[in-house]
């Protein structure tokens, strides 16, 4: 394990955005930081697996890297700072079977015109997206696919249309 004092941080350091998920904003700064995938910001954190793994993200690690300040990551965590096994999204409670942060699903069209990731889109009922009219793409690489390093994170923030072969399908009614 790597002390927190021998741990560089990033050169670039987005702020998370006031509607972005602890994970969407992971990718991000995985992304403006040249890695191809966020175990290169996770290992640069000098972060566990066991440290960032579905909700349980060190997010002192995660603050000390990109020189935020740890509350404000907290924040947007999973992870509820003062109660033992409970769950927040943005700050709200919810269950844990609510979250989907293994391979959640994704609006292209939405990332591209926000160029983030918001943070509804971890939750597993999201499968559509009202605004685009879009049914919700695919899925996230999973976490598993994404500390092995062998997942580019590029596309995912890009909106890339290569992501969104043939499953694009407008939204119906009663979806
Ligand atoms: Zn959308």
């Amino acid at each position: 394990m790597t002390p927190i004092q021998h741990i560089r941080p990033l050169p670039r350091h987005p702020d998370p955005r006031p509607t972005e998920g602890l994970w969407g904003y992971m990718l991000r700064v995985s992304h403006s930081n040249g890695f191809s995938s966020p175990w290169g910001l996770i290992r640069r954190a000098g972060m566990e697996q066991y440290e960032a793994r579905g909700a349980s993200i060190n997010v002192a690690k995660l603050a000390f890297v990109t020189r935020k300040d740890g509350t404000r990551l907290q924040s947007i965590g999973y992870v509820s700072a003062t109660q033992k096994r409970s769950y927040l999204l943005l700050g709200h409670s919810v269950p844990r079977t609510a979250l989907e942060l293994e391979a959640p699903h994704i609006c292209p069209a939405c990332v591209d015109d926000l160029k983030f990731i918001e943070a509804h889109w971890d939750l597993a009922i999201m499968t559509a997206c009202a605004n685009a009219q879009l049914r919700a793409i695919g899925r996230k690489p999973s976490h598993r696919q994404w500390l092995s390093g062998g997942t580019e994170v590029e596309p995912w923030l890009a909106g890339d249309s290569r992501l969104c072969r043939g499953v694009r399908p407008p939204v119906h009614q009663n979806v």
